[in-house]
């Protein structure tokens, strides 16, 4: 994946680099075609001016090439005036040098070695070709159509011939340098702006995609859980309008989720307690029926299972409604708690007591065997009787009847309650406060 700021940069290089080619390419093109005319007009006004005299000279075309051709009257002209090799200079078809410098015919012996500037083939008014080259010879009717570059050559104010370029110009040497230096500066200029457009490029996409970046990294972190995030707002552009409402969004994000969390946590808390309370005996605290048989089953199944050792109590206040009578039922119940303490505190961690109904409790004591739940019972029933019960009331006295069952044959744990709970109705029949097996 390339980054934005890659892109933008590519976008920004890609673009100035087109317009710097293009300017080279317009700039390059524009200098040759105005050279190329420079040379062509100067060419002509020396062409023009050759034709002129050789016509003026002998009074027309004709007559003057009965004479000498007009190659031979420009030589000669120059040779007289001492022009230099390089100024324009035309001839006759039968000694014209090609712009490139292959002749056509043998050099004359006094010819230099040079290449005319430009090439023209002259007509006559009517269009018959009077200096030929190329496609037309001398003598040959050029098509009305074939002279559309055509260029009138005038001496007071009458058509004296018409001259039509041909081919490309051959520059001078003076004009290659100076195109060549001008290229020259063209290909520095080029390079420069390059240069420019890359640098440029770079800092120009730092600076746009600075904010961006900025924002995909806050997002970043969102996204791993850090909700608030705040990213700098730079002016006022779109990304400045993206980042205040990040900034905003991110903001009521963080606090409903702050929110969320601490309800979550009253609802959780709500939870565990109403679990609590669907457990607890309301009065004593302790488990409630319901939580006690699903225990029982949960660990008879588990011991029997392993062949562990599992013991059962159902234990009974004795007489308890004559507490309720000859006292109160608030007394009752103040005795109901100090039983479920004494159990409670009774019994090991892994223990689970509860209260069963009225003032019947229950007591799982799993890994134990039946005598050693004998033991432990026979000590919780003399710590009830022994409790100082006169504190509640002078009159007061609490004893408790218990049956035990340790035998793991069965196969629920009901059963194994109902040996547990006939037991006690021995030990009630045997004379209460005792303890049976
Ligand atoms: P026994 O020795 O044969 O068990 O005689 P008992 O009087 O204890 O047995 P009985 O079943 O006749 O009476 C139990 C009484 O327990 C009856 C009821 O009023 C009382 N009781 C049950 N639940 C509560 C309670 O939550 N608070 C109070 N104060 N008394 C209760
Ligand atoms: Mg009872
Ligand atoms: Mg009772």
């Amino acid at each position: 994946m390339h980054s934005l700021r890659f892109k933008f940069s590519l976008a920004l290089i890609i673009t100035s680099m087109s317009a710097v080619i293009v300017v080279g390419i317009i700039a390059q093109w524009r200098v040759s075609t105005r050279f190329d005319q420079m040379a062509m007009e100067r060419a002509f006004e020396n062409f023009q001016a050759d034709v002129t005299a050789y016509i003026a000279s002998y009074g027309s075309w004709n007559e003057a090439r009965q004479v000498e051709r007009f190659g031979q009257f420009v030589r000669r002209k120059r040779a007289l005036t001492g022009a230099l090799p390089d100024e324009p200079f035309f001839s006759g078809p039968e000694d014209r040098i090609e712009p490139a410098g292959r002749r056509l015919k043998p050099p004359m012996p006094d010819e230099p070695e040079w290449a005319p500037p430009f090439l023209f083939i002259l007509l006559d008014p009517q269009g018959k070709v009077l200096l030929g080259g190329g496609k037309y010879e001398d003598g040959e009717f050029v098509p009305v159509s074939a002279r559309l570059g055509v260029t009138p050559i005038m001496l007071e104010n009458q058509v004296l011939a018409l001259a039509i370029p041909q081919g490309k110009p051959n520059l001078s040497a003076i004009d290659r340098n100076y195109l060549a230096i001008i290229r020259e500066a063209l290909i520095y200029a080029f390079v420069i702006a390059g240069a420019l457009a890359i640098f440029l490029g770079f800092l120009f996409s730092k600076r746009l995609s600075k904010s961006l970046h900025e924002l995909t990294t806050a997002i970043r972190a969102m996204s791993q859980g850090e909700l608030r995030q705040t990213v700098t707002v730079h002016g006022n552009d779109e990304t400045a309008i993206l980042a205040e409402a990040f900034n905003r969004m991110s903001a009521d994000l963080a606090h409903a989720y702050e929110k969320l969390k601490e309800s979550n946590c009253t609802i959780s808390e709500q939870a565990l307690l109403l679990k609590e309370l669907s457990i607890r005996d309301e009065l004593t605290q302790l488990y409630n029926r319901r939580y006690f048989n699903e225990q029982a089953n949960k660990l008879f199944n588990q011991m029997k299972r392993y062949k562990h050792p599992l013991s059962f109590m159902i234990g009974d206040i004795d007489h308890f409604k004559q507490v309720n009578d000859k006292f109160s039922h608030a007394i009752g119940d103040e005795v109901l708690k100090a039983v479920a303490g004494i159990l409670n505190d009774g019994i090991r961690a892994s223990d689970v007591v509860a209260r069963y109904g009225g003032e019947e409790f229950v007591v799982i004591f799993p890994e134990t065997p039946l005598m050693q739940a004998v033991e432990q019972c026979e000590r919780l029933r003399k710590k009830i009787e022994n409790f100082p019960w006169s504190a509640i009331h002078p009159d007061l006295q609490v004893t408790m009847s218990i049956g035990l069952n340790g035998d793991l044959s069965f196969d629920g744990f009901e059963q194994m309650l109902a040996v547990a709970d006939s037991n006690l109705f021995q030990a009630k029949a045997g004379g209460r406060n005792r303890l049976c097996y």
